[in-house]
């Protein structure tokens, strides 16, 4: 053998494979990595806030043959199951072949992304002109959310009970909302300030109006008909925004990103991107050996705490459910359970590539990453998984030619992040994070590459099948 040939070889051997995934796929996967994204697009347009996203789901699963579980219903292997958790959150189950005791093969991604909820009394006029204060929801960099098209989404509770749901501005009749931003002209002192600054929370104000009422020559004029205007579709009357949760997100849908259409902008691929791979590949799993649970959770970016957020003990009293209708209990499976925590990392970009370690940074199309540990000034926050289960993952990936990498969040004392992984494993359960690389993060137009996309699917379908 040459020499040239032999080098080849042994760096093959040796060293980590590190090419872009389509140099790996054939023609075959190239097209179910392109059927895949249109159907997740259609997700992501129908499904802009967590309730949205739950109403989704339960639509999927019970065209799936999924059932509404109820405590102390009977189960058996292949059962179907979900659980609503208060229309936020989701609990889905296909029952395994195997006992309980064995352990249950959990995906959990999120639902909820960053937005800008409105305040409990939003409205206000200010010289002819009606806007709605918000309080932004999520880490965002709040001069992103001006002047893009938002629309309107979520439940009011009117006094009399009755619950009334909201989605305007994504009908391309609809009107939309937006932040406004000041001139270039006039911005002198704004273009001094550092970016945290140059808006601020109390700047993201929606414009929503600004005709009076009839010829109403009175104060609030213009706020007054926007009430009636209100009142006349939903019935509503101003205290009614009390008991609301209104959330403006971007209007646009997504599109396909490039000449050569391999990626996808939108809203909310954090963490839909993860959630809709891992809806499909529970959706998609017949009688599975180990019982599989996916929970598409709220809350995880405001710190997953609340009774939708993975911080409660709604995912912990779920399994304990289930594993006392086989006869065990949800401590014992809970120990010997494992779990892919389904989040996006950042991908790496050229244009701000200082703040990436090249050798430990998720690339796009370079498949579906894999992330040990999380957490910031030295791993901090981190659930960090063992070496041995970062193992059987790794190998599981390879045996079922999933094309996958590994990455962390940034240079060492950057900045750093992170997920729902640690809250399940304080459930003493092996967790390890994976999902899809995503350029402009928890910006209103987030890019991803729908080889990643897919691959976050195939990896899934392997975990919950495994
Ligand atoms: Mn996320
Ligand atoms: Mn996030």
């Amino acid at each position: 053998m040459e020499e040239k040939e032999f080098v080849k070889e042994l760096k093959e051997k040796l060293f980590r494979q590190k090419k872009n995934g389509y140099r790996r796929i054939d023609s075959e996967e190239e097209k179910a990595v392109s059927d895949f994204a249109e159907e997740y697009k259609c997700f992501l347009d129908s499904a802009k806030t967590e309730r949205e996203a739950v109403c989704y789901a339960v639509r999927e699963l019970e065209k799936n043959g999924f059932v509404e579980y109820k405590k102390g219903m009977q189960l058996r292997a292949g059962d179907r199951i979900y659980k609503n958790n208060r229309g936020k959150a989701v609990l889905i189950a296909v029952i395994g072949t195997a006992p309980i005791d064995e352990g249950i093969r959990l995906c959990a991604a999120h639902i909820d992304s960053p937005r800008l909820d409105l305040k409990q009394n939003p409205l206000y006029e200010d010289n002819e002109l009606a806007l709605f204060k918000t309080h932004y929801y999520g880490g965002i960099k709040k001069y992103q959310w001006t002047t893009v098209p938002l629309s309107l989404h979520g439940v009011i509770i009117r006094a009399d009970g009755e619950k009334i749901t909201v989605n305007i501005g994504e009908d391309e009749n609809d009107p939309v909302f937006c932040v406004t931003d000041l001139l270039p002209h006039l911005a002198n002192e704004q273009m001094n300030r550092n970016a945290a600054k140059v808006i601020r929370g109390e700047d993201l104000n929606l414009l929503i109006g600004s005709m009076p009422f009839r010829d109403d020559e009175s104060s609030e004029s213009v706020k007054l008909n926007i009430m009636n205007i209100l009142f006349e579709k939903y019935g509503i009357t101003e205290s009614d925004f009390i008991s609301a949760e209104l959330e403006a997100v971007p209007a646009f849908k997504s599109r396909d990103i490039g000449f050569d259409r391999s990626m996808i902008g939108g809203y909310g691929h954090d963490d839909r991107c993860c959630a809709f791979p891992a809806l499909k590949a529970v959706t998609d799993c017949k009688t599975p050996v180990h019982t599989a649970v996916t929970v598409l959770t709220d809350k995880e970016e405001t710190g997953s705490e609340g009774n939708t957020g993975l911080c409660s003990a709604y995912l912990k009293y779920f399994v304990a459910d289930i594993a006392e209708s086989l006869g065990s209990n949800g401590r014992d499976v809970l120990s010997v359970s494992e779990c892919l925590s389904a989040d996006v990392n950042a991908a790496f970009d050229p244009t701000f590539a200082d703040v990436t370690e090249r050798n430990n940074c998720a690339y796009v199309n370079k498949g579906v990453c894999i992330t040990k540990y999380t957490g910031a000034r030295g791993k901090s926050g981190t659930s960090d998984a063992s070496a041995e289960f970062a193992g059987r993952i790794r190998r599981l990936m390879d045996s079922k030619n999933v094309i996958w990498q590994t990455g962390e969040l940034g240079k060492v004392d950057v900045g750093g992040g992170g997920t729902v992984a640690a809250y399940i494993a304080n459930l003493d359960v092996d967790t390890i994070d994976m999902g899809v690389p995503v350029l402009s993060m928890h910006a209103p137009y987030e890019v991803i590459s729908k080889l990643d996309l897919y691959m976050a699917y195939k990896a899934f379908s392997a975990f919950i099948a495994d």
